[in-house]
C-alpha cells in the first residue's frame, strides 16, 4: 500500500479509500509529516478500471446464467471486492 514519499510512513486504508470514494480524488495528507500526495494518472485509471470491470464481467457472463437473482449478486460481490482492494493498488505522488 502507498507510503509517504517524504517520511515513508504508511497511509491507512481508510485514508486512501476516502480520497477516491466520491470520485473527487482529494489529495491525502501524511499524518506524520503533513506533506500532501495527489493521485497519479495511473491511479485514476486504476480506479476507473476497477469500477468498470465488474460491469464488464457482468455483461460478459450474463448470457451464461439464467437465474436473474444470481447474476446481480455476483456483480455486486465482484464490485465490492474490487472496490475494497483499490487502496492497495492505487498510487499517489507527493505534491511539490
Ligand atoms: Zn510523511
Amino acid at each position: 500500500m502507498q507510503k509517504c514519499e517524504n517520511c515513508n510512513s504508511q497511509f491507512s486504508w481508510s485514508k486512501i479509500f476516502k480520497s477516491f470514494f466520491w470520485w473527487t480524488y482529494k489529495p491525502i495528507e501524511c499524518d506524520n509529516c503533513g506533506s500532501e500526495h495527489k493521485i497519479t494518472i495511473l491511479g485514476i485509471s486504476t480506479v476507473a478500471v476497477i469500477s468498470i470491470l465488474p460491469i464488464w464481467i457482468f455483461g460478459f457472463f450474463l448470457p451464461r446464467f439464467d437465474n436473474i437473482f444470481v447474476m446481480p449478486g455476483i456483480g455486486v460481490l465482484i464490485g465490492f471486492i474490487g472496490f475494497f482492494c483499490t487502496p492497495y493498488v492505487v498510487r499517489y505522488k507527493k505534491v511539490l
